[in-house]
């Protein structure tokens, strides 16, 4: 059985979170390697030990709380909080509290080969945003997308990169690789009927032109967040097959080596926005699934199909 953790006051979210991010495996190493240097870090480390501990009762999470409230201030608490928001703050947070130097970079030497001067390019961007606030959390949790724009006119190419931490996908497709495969599709830029929002540096024109994304670096734990709210906070609970593979190597255009994540928890949202609850679906070891609501701890079969999925977590395999 997982330990359950008390809910002290609208912290389903928190609960959640920690239990997910406690059952990625690399998330787990790390907070066992790591030294616990401030409240936050140490607080996390102790709470993500005590869920790997067979004698361990229920958690009363206090002393966490009482960090994550330090650490984020802007955070109420206890009011009801949007998962990924949370998450996205609280990495921020640890990376902070448990930064270190950042790898080697040696800029490229100059080059005319196009693949490579894209490579130099984008590899100098991932380092200029992380140099001054890496952690090993980083190269978890953090990847970088890069987008190509085909102009319709002069058929120029331009590329566009950028870093994300959790990837918000689309619905409309059976299952969550699909809600990902639509998010990476090609799609057009300026299709009839929109308002032109892209112009051609070279050509200044601003035709209907075609725009994929693909990965170019993929974080060891992959968060995806499938899109259940609209704009206006209407909640989409459409039924979404679970792949508990995810292998993304025809989205991967970077150096990524390995391609094949495992599905290791889910952040699910009942109810609808503002008076809704969290609760995770979380994987251990013999490939035994539990639902965990607070201190609600109940065994269940592999998860198939969700309506309520909202957070996917998916661990890197090594060596795939
Ligand atoms: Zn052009």
């Amino acid at each position: 059985m997982v330990p359950g953790i008390a809910n002290l006051g609208n912290t389903c979210y928190f609960n959640t979170a920690v239990q997910c991010l406690a059952h990625c495996p690399g998330f787990v190493a790390l907070m066992k390697s790591t030294e616990g240097k401030t409240s936050l870090v140490s607080q996390l480390k102790d709470v993500v030990g005590l869920l790997w501990e067979s004698d361990t009762q229920g958690i009363m999470p206090r002393g966490l709380l009482g960090a994550v409230k330090e650490s984020i201030p802007s955070l109420y608490i206890h009011e009801e909080n949007d998962i990924q928001e949370f998450l996205v703050l609280l990495i921020d947070r640890l990376n902070t509290a448990m930064k270190c130097d950042p790898p080697q970079f040696d800029e490229e030497a100059a080059t005319t080969k196009p693949w490579e001067r894209l490579k130099a390019k984008v590899d100098a961007a991932w380092h200029q945003s992380h140099a001054k606030d890496y952690s090993p959390l980083v190269d978890m949790f953090h990847g970088q997308s890069i987008s190509q724009v085909v102009c319709g006119n002069c058929g120029k190419i331009f590329h566009n990169y950028e870093p994300f931490t959790t990837l918000c996908v689309p619905l409309g497709a059976d299952t969550v690789a699909g809600c990902l495969e639509r998010y990476l599709d090609h799609e057009h830029v300026n299709a009839e009927g929109e308002d032109a929002c892209w112009k051609c540096d070279a050509c200044k024109q601003s035709p209907k032109s075609l725009k994929s994304t693909k990965f170019w670096r993929l974080p060891d734990v992959l968060m995806l967040v499938v899109k259940r709210f609209t704009p206006t906070l209407q909640k989409n609970h459409a039924r979404l097959g679970v792949d508990r593979v995810l292998n993304v190597r025809k989205y991967s255009l970077g150096p990524s080596p390995h391609n094949t994540y495992d599905l290791c928890a889910i952040a699910c949202h009942s109810g609808s926005y503002g008076s809704g609850h969290y609760h995770a679906i979380c994987r251990r070891p013999g490939n035994k699934w539990y639902v965990v609501d607070d201190t609600n701890v109940n065994a269940v079969p592999a998860p198939e199909s969700s309506r309520n999925g909202y957070v996917f977590f998916y661990q890197r395999r090594r060596g795939s």
